[in-house]
């Protein structure tokens, strides 16, 4: 009797704790193959936020393929609506009637038995095989309670998740020996799990001239080492990084457009751009940022469209991200070293408010000293701050 073994799962993406899970069952029962099923839509999990079917269904072909007794079916993926074992294990028993079908799950999802609908008839058409999984302790008790139909396979440790290599991607980590190389490179070429930064960094690349995206990618490591320096949490980091990022969305926009399109541009997102900014529109390009921000980024958070408006001349009553973002723009490591710079550096790492002030003097005399107005913003955010400074 041919004996075939089930793996079932979401394999969002497939990794190598799935591929040595299947292979080490196969030798260890004497199975004749092993079915991977990428399931369609799965009961225990948000199909929103899952990669497509049909890329989860690639990747699944892709590492397989150099095995000749691993295969792919995508019955779940063809079945409309939710993916349940039962309606698969018995599409199994019509299709191989005379096959010996083997179930194959890891520790943690066994854990979940309970939940799984109609699992005293899956019992009844296959065996269940739980291997073993870092961090996921065997309910040695299942074996007792549903009979021999559980056998347990301890196999090698493989500390892997999809969970884990979705988060590292969208934090632009390494992942690469987690899976066969060719997922990992179908992950990049399709762009799968880089989440919102990556997405924007890579809408940057194009908008923006190569030394203003350079400028904004240090931006954001200066803002991420002051925040750090100045005691900021997880959430106000994740904010800081965000408004660096974008902080110039709108400097290349506002260089190759007149100030009447600019204002009409503006205007059309219920923001009214101050004429002040008439004979010199780049100028403008902090507030037309936040304007961007939100519409063509989708930025809904005030606190990170207040610091991308407040980057170019501050304003009263800054909030610590306001002046991170201010204070990194001046200070970032691609702009040419001078001394204003290198003390206003010295200053940043020990008081951002005594930082504040020296920049906005600094700018606010140079500006002057070139016969150029001063925007009224500047100066409000100086008395306020000067007010404010023990
Ligand atoms: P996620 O983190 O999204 O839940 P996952 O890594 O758990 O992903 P699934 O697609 O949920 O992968 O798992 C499919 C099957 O493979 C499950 O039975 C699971 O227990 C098993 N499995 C996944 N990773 C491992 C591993 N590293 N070692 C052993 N079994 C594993
Ligand atoms: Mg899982």
């Amino acid at each position: 009797m041919r004996k075939i073994g089930i793996m079932g799962g979401t394999f969002d993406p497939i990794h190598n704790g799935h591929l040595t899970a299947a292979e080490e069952v196969r030798q260890r029962l004497g199975l004749h193959e092993v079915i991977f099923v990428p399931a369609g839509t799965p009961p225990l999990k948000d199909a929103a936020k899952t990669a497509s079917a049909r890329h989860r269904r690639i990747m699944c072909e892709m590492a397989t393929r150099d095995n000749p007794n691993f295969s792919v079916s995508t019955m779940e993926i063809d079945r409309e609506g939710t993916s349940y074992t039962i309606d698969t294990i018995a599409q199994f028993v019509r299709d191989r009637p005379d096959a010996e079908l083997f179930f194959i799950v890891g520790a943690d999802a066994a854990d979940n038995f309970q939940k799984w609908y109609k699992f005293q008839s899956i019992l009844k058409m296959c065996k269940i095989v739980v291997t073993t999984r870092p961090g996921n302790p065997l309910d040695e008790g299942l074996a007792a309670k549903y009979g021999q139909r559980i056998i347990y396979v301890p196999i090698s440790d493989i500390d892997i998740s999809s969970t884990q290599i979705r988060d590292s991607i969208a934090r632009g980590k390494f992942v690469r020996y987690f899976m066969p190389c060719c997922v990992s490179d179908y992950i990049h070429s399709q762009g799968l799990y880089i989440g919102q930064f990556e997405h924007f960094k890579r809408i940057l690349q194009i908008d923006l001239s190569a030394e203003r995206f350079a400028h904004s990618l240090s931006v954001v490591d200066e803002a991420e080492k002051l925040g750090l320096r100045h005691g900021q949490g997880e959430a106000a980091l994740e904010k800081l990084l965000l408004a660096a990022l974008l902080h110039d969305c709108a400097k290349n926009f506002c260089d190759e457009r007149s100030f009447a399109q600019i204002k009409e541009f503006c205007r059309c997102e219920g923001f009214a751009l101050d004429d002040f900014f008439a004979d010199a529109p780049w100028l403008a390009h902090s507030f037309v940022g936040a304007v961007r921000a939100k519409a063509k980024f989708g930025v809904k958070d005030p606190e990170v469209l207040d610091a991308i408006a407040g980057h170019t001349f501050g304003k009263p009553n800054m909030t610590i991200i306001d002046k991170i973002i201010y204070i990194a723009d001046f200070i970032e490591a691609t702009r040419a070293p001078n001394d204003a710079r290198s003390h206003a550096r010295k200053l940043a790492y020990e008081d951002l408010d005594a930082a504040m002030i020296y920049i906005l003097r600094h700018t606010i005399e140079k500006t002057a000293a070139r016969g150029l107005p001063v925007y009224k913003d500047s100066e409000l955010a100086l008395r306020n701050l000067e007010e404010n400074y023990g």
